[in-house]
């Protein structure tokens, strides 16, 4: 295993390497490899640098970020919708609500992967 981050690295610049790097679910370590195994399960090393990527947990703070963003986008949605045409509640729900479910599930992927890139960044494991 190696540390591919460089040791002169600022801890914000290490930060924004490893949200990059997840982002991208991509191994928060090297940008190589493979950081997920399927759509939310972390792989147990990366199969490029061999990090113990399956040390980290990241627990509620992926859907916790998603639904704070999607919830931000929705209601704005909703809101404006409902400023500018005034339309029937069955619209709003057959428009907003796949929306809500579509953007969580969309999001929530790239989301884990920058939370693990900032538990990569802070040496947060277990
Ligand atoms: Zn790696």
């Amino acid at each position: 295993m190696t540390d591919a981050h460089a040791p002169h690295q600022s801890r914000g610049s290490r930060l924004m390497t490893g949200l990059r790097r997840g982002f991208r679910r991509k191994c928060p370590n090297c940008g190589k490899g493979f950081a997920f195994g399927g759509y939310l399960k972390l792989r147990s090393e990366c199969d490029v640098c061999e990090h113990p990527i399956g040390e980290y947990r990241c627990d509620d703070a992926p859907p916790y970020f998603t639904i704070f963003l999607v919830g931000h986008i929705v209601v704005s949605g909703a809101l404006a919708m409902e400023q500018s045409m005034s339309p029937s509640m069955t619209l709003q729900l057959v428009v907003w609500l796949p929306t809500t479910v579509v953007l969580c599930l969309g999001i929530l992927p790239f989301v884990k992967g920058a939370v693990l890139g900032t538990q990569w960044a802070m040496g947060i494991k277990g």
